[in-house]
């Protein structure tokens, strides 16, 4: 067993400061980091516990709506602003984990979650994204669950969080605090795809902090719904899932918005589906257009190629729901 020190901070200004430290990472519901440092893929020499800082509060004011970074996601999900304003953020976190692990996962964490890649947690086998350089096992091997969509010769790993694929439709930002300052980062600009370097996930910078996540307030996040498709119903991670919103005007579409989780390396914004849908009246074929121009660009491996006809099903199902198609 590896020795490690545990630091809790109370303050932001606490918690920065110890974070700046070589080795030393963040600790918030502790729902992905306690399982990597149990099973050895983590291995830091301090951990600066973060659960209590004073990140708790859902704001609703002007033009947005702003959620602490520790939060936790049964909070996020059930506060009924978010239930009524963004439907789609609290039916995708109620389609994640399960009720305990919704208890203790943080806002921030969820969106820093590590991929479900086998690979990557089993330490005898060849990852990328683990141990750079050393290949990646996943590409000839058993990849059933892995992305389709963003991939790279050097990784091709989903990113696992259905919340950050309801952000991503809805155009999210991102709070960051850290040694340099305070920012914040489009949702999109947040995680990054694997190319060369599938270690690098986020565009975080050493020692900086997610301190909130901000959602703007638009007419088509309260027309918005979340559709996950798995092996099971329930404590399960995405083969598919589709996040989508739309504002209607006249019987034709406005603006959508279409996020997809469970085939992407990162939340997947399907931007020029989108596109295709505005000023078309809602429809099968219409749908089924768009859904085919979403996953124009897959590239599926051995086992995952029925990623492709799952993925454009749920993007057709969830804009049937969302507009009413029957
Ligand atoms: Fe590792 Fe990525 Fe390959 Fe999985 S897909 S084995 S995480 S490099």
């Amino acid at each position: 067993m590896n020795r490690l020190a545990y630091m809790p901070a109370q303050t932001l200004g606490t918690a920065l400061q110890a974070g700046t430290d070589d080795g030393v990472m963040f600790l918030a519901g502790g729902t992905t980091v306690v399982d990597l440092l149990r099973e050895g893929v983590f291995t830091p020499k301090a951990l600066v516990g973060i659960e209590s800082l004073p990140l708790r509060d859902i704001r609703v004011d002007g033009e947005w709506t702003t959620i602490g970074a520790m939060v936790s996601n049964s909070d996020v999900a059930w506060n009924p602003a978010i239930k009524a304003m963004f439907p789609v953020v609290s039916q995708a976190i109620l389609a994640g984990a399960s009720g305990q692990i919704r208890n203790m996962a943080s806002t921030g964490g969820n969106l820093l979650q590590r991929t479900r890649c086998p690979y990557y947690r089993d330490l005898t086998s060849s990852c990328n994204k683990r141990s750079p350089g050393t290949g990646c096992a996943a590409i000839e091997g058993f990849n059933r669950g892995n992305a389709i969509l963003g991939t790279s010769e050097k990784c091709i790993a989903t990113h696992a969080s259905d919340f950050a694929v309801s952000l991503v439709a809805l155009d999210a930002r991102v709070a960051v605090s850290g040694p340099g300052g305070d920012r914040d980062l489009a949702i999109t600009d947040l995680h990054r795809m694997p190319g060369d370097t599938p270690e690098r996930e986020s565009n975080l910078k050493p020692g900086e902090l997610i301190v909130a996540v901000k959602l703007p307030h638009a007419a088509l996040t309260r027309r918005s719904l979340y559709l996950k498709v798995r092996d099971r119903h329930s404590y399960e991670f995405a083969l598919a899932s589709a996040a989508v919103a739309a504002e209607m005007r006249d019987g034709v579409y406005g603006e959508v918005r279409i996020a997809l989780g469970g085939v992407g390396t990162v939340p997947w914004r399907a931007r020029s589906a989108e596109g295709l849908l505005k000023g078309k009246a809602p429809g099968e074929l219409v749908h089924q257009a768009a859904a085919d121009e979403a996953l124009r660009d897959a590239k599926p491996r051995r086992h995952n190629a029925f990623k492709v006809p799952l993925a454009k099903s749920t993007i057709v199902a969830a804009l049937n729901q969302l507009a009413g198609v029957t």
